[in-house]
């Protein structure tokens, strides 16, 4: 039970040998998470600057952001509120009253030399998210804390020569972030987590949680233990992380060298460091020791954050069903597989959409099919989000219920579904029209020759003794029974195998 910090001065000889062996299984890597989310507001944390992404460097600030001196901060109560949801959708516990408070440090692009944050008295505690592993068993992730504060300016490099620029759009911005236990054990397990928190917060609909504007972004913490728990080792944290999978990579990286450290006989020091995607690797920005010292204390702008119980149960009522519940519930419900409904419940809108034509009583199997199938491949292809998509719930059910009766047959189907997609119209409008309408199957048309047949045998019998212009009048009985979609063509060919011409 040697301990990792310990490796380097214990017994390292033998330990070393160990590890250069199998290093992989040795240690097991102990990850924990720190999210900022940007909350979905049209104004800033503090101030009334607006939060919109993408505009001229320094046009959405004001005395407040810019930090200028006698200016005060207000709260945004839709920040609060969307923090509050947030809190209360991860099954955190929302405090009555919570404390802002000022971490000091000097950069660049903070201009109060101070961000207004939330330290010893956050927002809400103990929350967590349940991550389904491939196994099939959850792995549940325990959310430490969550509170509020503002974002910092950006430095920009690239846009003066030999100089850095400062853009303070987004200092002031109303950032929620998320901390985590360290209860992820792998990297792939990280992404995995990261997959479903953003679905999570999808659902709850208080951020865009698009990283590559910086809605939501993620530092990750790592460390190595002995398998099965006991002491771990140092621990790391990279930041600059920008996407999920170079989450993944940089994670794998660091676990990858910390293991050779220690497999090495040496130690891991504590550090920050910065993920460089297009190298592949981490650097080290600072050590950790010398980081710090922020001289937190209770923002003196402000007062200290009290919720009342009954506005927080107000915003407690306003939460939608939660992923895992509506998948809980889609398998009762509908008695498709848990699988097809974890694809279902991927978006609130996909899931919404899904239940529309489930509920117009075709065959929730057959509902789930189409919808996983041609209508996710629809909108991919027009890249449209599903509110525009011009195929209505309403009108799938109609598709697949023509289908069901024998109307159409798939592949039919599938064209007069296509021709919705691009035009909107609903599929009886489609069969009905040229061209699209001879799409009946041949079973289909079998039948409905059948029953023309046996609706009128004098004729069918003086047919079958060569009177061909009865082959015309049969048709026609045969197109009405169609209700036109039968392929006049097709129809012929079935009259004449049925009369063994
Ligand atoms: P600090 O108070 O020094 O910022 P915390 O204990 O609050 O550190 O943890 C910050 C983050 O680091 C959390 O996300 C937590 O899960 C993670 N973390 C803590 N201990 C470890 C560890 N031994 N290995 C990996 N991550 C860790
Ligand atoms: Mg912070």
């Amino acid at each position: 039970s040697t301990s990792l910090s310990e490796s380097g001065r214990g017994p390292p000889l033998r330990l070393a040998q160990t590890l250069s062996h199998m290093p992989e299984q040795t240690y097991e890597p102990v990850i924990g998470l720190e999210i900022h989310v940007q909350l979905k507001t049209q104004t800033k944390m503090f101030c009334a600057s607006p939060t919109a992404y993408g505009g001229p460097p320094n046009t959405q600030v004001c005395p407040v952001c810019l930090g200028l001196p006698g200016a005060l901060p207000t709260v945004n109560g839709r920040a609060v509120e969307l923090g509050v949801k947030a809190a209360l959708g991860l099954g955190a516990t929302v405090h009555g009253t919570s404390v802002f408070a000022r971490k000091s440090y000097f950069y660049p692009d903070l201009p109060k030399g101070y961000q207004i944050t939330q330290h010893d008295r956050p927002l809400a505690t103990d929350g967590a998210v349940d991550v389904p592993s491939a196994g099939g068993t959850a792995r549940h992730v325990r959310i430490r804390r969550l509170h509020l504060e503002e974002d910092s300016g950006k430095s920009l490099h690239d846009r003066v020569e030999g100089a850095t620029a400062i853009d303070l759009n987004r200092a002031g911005t109303p950032l929620l972030e998320i901390v985590t236990e360290p209860d992820l054990a792998s990297p792939a397990d990280a992404r995995a987590f990261l997959t479903q928190l953003k679905q999570a917060l999808a659902y709850l609909d208080v951020s865009d949680c698009n990283m590559e504007e910086g809605s939501l972004r993620v530092d990750a913490n790592v460390s190595l233990r002995r398998p099965g728990g006991g002491e771990g080792g140092t621990r790391t944290e990279i930041k600059n992380l920008n996407t999920f999978s170079g989450i993944e990579k940089a994670l794998a990286f660091e676990v990858e060298r910390q293991s050779r450290v220690l497999a090495g006989g040496g130690e891991v020091r504590p550090a920050t460091l910065l993920w460089d995607a297009a190298r592949g690797e981490a650097r080290e920005i600072r050590g950790k020791e010398d980081g710090g010292d922020y001289r937190y204390f209770p923002e003196p702008d402000l007062p200290p954050l009290v919720l009342e119980d009954s506005w927080i149960d107000g915003v407690r009522r306003s939460l939608p069903e939660m992923p895992a519940k509506r998948v809980a519930r889609f398998v009762e419900e509908y008695g498709i597989t848990p699988g097809h409904a974890a694809v279902l419940t991927g978006t609130r809108d996909l899931a919404d959409y899904y239940e529309a034509v489930a509920r117009c009583g075709v065959s929730c199997q057959e509902a789930a099919n189409w919808v996983m199938g041609e209508v996710l491949a629809a909108i991919n292809a027009q890249s449209c989000a599903l509110p525009q998509f011009r195929v209505r719930p309403r009108d799938l059910a109609d598709l697949i219920a023509m289908m069901d009766e024998g109307i159409l047959s798939r592949p039919a189907a599938r064209q007069v579904f296509a021709r919705m997609a691009e035009t909107g119209e609903p599929p009886a409008q489609i069969v009905g029209e040229a061209g699209l309408g001879r799409v009946a199957d041949a079973a289909a048309v079998s039948a409905w020759v059948d029953e023309a047949l046996a609706a009128y045998p004098a004729e069918a019998e003086r047919l079958r003794a060569g009177d061909a212009k009865l082959s015309a009048f049969f048709v026609g009985r045969v197109m009405n029974l169609s209700g036109g979609v039968a392929d006049p063509a097709q129809v012929n060919s079935a009259l004449k195998e049925k009369l063994g011409g």
